[in-house]
């Protein structure tokens, strides 16, 4: 199937050739049709599925044949990077439109506050915003949602774990009634199902996934010992050009600082991200990894979820992430939309019944690759399932047999 034969307009189709999409992706083939009808639409599909695109052309081709100046599309994301990355793709999309679009985030300085409420008052034509913020301006008073006719919340299962459901029924009292309702998410649980109940009409529903890493994707992991860990980073990426993008995680900021210290010995362009850090901070550096000229970025899981970087050639999870879908998440990082990369995660004799976890969660066996002979024996496979009290745990708990106590437990005391 090609755009064309999506319904888009030629105005639209030319946005996209402009891009350089040549053909759209599942999640667009069943997502744009359904948009440009009207229906409300639920749509479960992980990042790198070409899903900002599902749903901004559709709605892009409604606003450009009929253009106003006002508000007509509200966009809801979970953090400030994904709404500057989507407002970028808009941008992208729009550039030979007349159509405007503004991010919305908290975080900036004074002027950002200025220029939003500027959009915000004047009527941008669309705004992606982040809850918190936007209800500090809502509050204000000066906020024009009377003409908005699309919403869409991006990443919905995300903005729940924050705890953002508050915040979106508050938003959606400002907006008409009358609108088209468009809510995506990686995962489906219970809850959003709740929220889906509570806002959409009759929506129609797509499922892209279940959750699985993509295809393109060589997955392998090391069992290694935390102290030999940074050795075997540096082992996998020094004397080797050809790597220009690596992307190393972290499940905490306090080891974001201690990972970039222990490499900076080694390898001098590499810098680290999360939340500890102050917005201007986070884009810089976000933005230096982006343009390829950091070699190496250490992140928390604040970069995990939706945040798009082109050729990352290996994601490295420096230690297993607690809830499998975040490992999804992760790795998803390197080979989006098609194109091949690889995923490594260090293993350490503790976390080794969570790599089994997310096995199970994938239902793929990850490959385990021997330690370089130099940095020695690494402990051995012996994933031993524990965790009753793990809510993460998604049912996939397998009690051990015999008597004998399961040695490596250790409850995970990391936030
Ligand atoms: P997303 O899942 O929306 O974060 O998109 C992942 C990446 O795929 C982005 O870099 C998009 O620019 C790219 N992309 C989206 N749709 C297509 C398409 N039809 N063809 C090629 N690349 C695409």
């Amino acid at each position: 199937m090609n755009f064309k034969e999506l319904g888009l307009s030629n105005q639209m189709l030319e946005a996209i050739s402009y891009m350089g999409f040549e053909q759209p992706t599942p999640v667009q083939e069943l997502a744009i049709p359904s948009i440009l009808a009207g229906n409300d639409l639920i749509g479960c599909a992980q990042t790198g599925t070409g899903k900002t695109a599902a749903f901004v052309l559709p709605v892009l081709d409604n606003l450009t044949k009929d253009h106003k100046h006002e508000t007509s599309v509200l966009i809801i994301v979970p953090t400030r990077e994904l709404a500057i990355q989507i407002d970028q793709a808009i941008q992208g999309f729009t550039y030979f439109t007349p159509v405007d679009s503004i991010a919305v985030y908290g975080g900036g300085g004074g002027s950002d506050w200025d220029s939003e409420k500027r959009a915000l008052t004047s009527g941008a034509n669309i705004i992606v915003a982040t809850p918190g913020r936007l209800i500090s301006h809502l509050n204000m008073g000066y906020v024009k949602f009377d003409s908005v006719v699309h919403l869409i919340l991006d990443e919905a299962d995300r903005m729940l774990d924050i705890g953002f459901y508050d915040d979106i029924i508050k938003i959606i009292k400002f907006l008409p009634k009358k609108r088209q309702t468009l809510m995506f998410s990686a995962t489906m649980p219970q809850k959003i199902r709740q929220l889906a109940s509570k806002i959409l009409t009759k929506p129609k529903e797509i499922n892209i996934e279940i959750s699985k890493p993509p295809e393109g994707v060589l997955q392998a992991a090391y069992l290694v010992y935390d102290t030999q860990k940074t050795a075997l980073i540096s082992s996998l990426i020094e004397n080797k050009p050809e790597i220009t993008s690596v992307l190393i995680f972290s499940s905490t900021k306090l080891k974001v600082n201690d990972i970039v210290r222990d490499l900076r010995k080694t390898e001098k362009n590499i810098q680290g991200i999360s939340s500890a850090f102050d917005q201007n901070k986070r884009e810089e550096v976000l933005s230096d990894y982006r343009a390829k000229k950091t070699r190496i970025l250490v992140a928390t899981d604040v970069l995990s979820r939706g945040i798009d970087i082109k050729d990352i050639d290996i994601v490295i999870n420096y230690d297993v992430p607690t809830d499998a879908e975040d490992y999804v998440h992760r790795v998803g990082r390197t080979a989006r939309a098609k194109a091949t990369g690889v995923a490594l995660t260090l293993v350490n004799e503790n976390d080794m019944y969570k790599l089994k976890r997310i096995e199970d969660f994938i239902e793929t066996p990850i490959m385990k690759i021997p330690l370089p002979p130099a940095l020695g024996e690494g402990p051995s496979w012996n994933p031993v399932y524990i965790s009753l009290s793990d809510k993460n745990f998604k049912g996939k708990f397998r009690k051990r047999s015999g008597k004998k106590k399961p040695y490596n437990i250790k409850r995970d005391k990391r936030t």
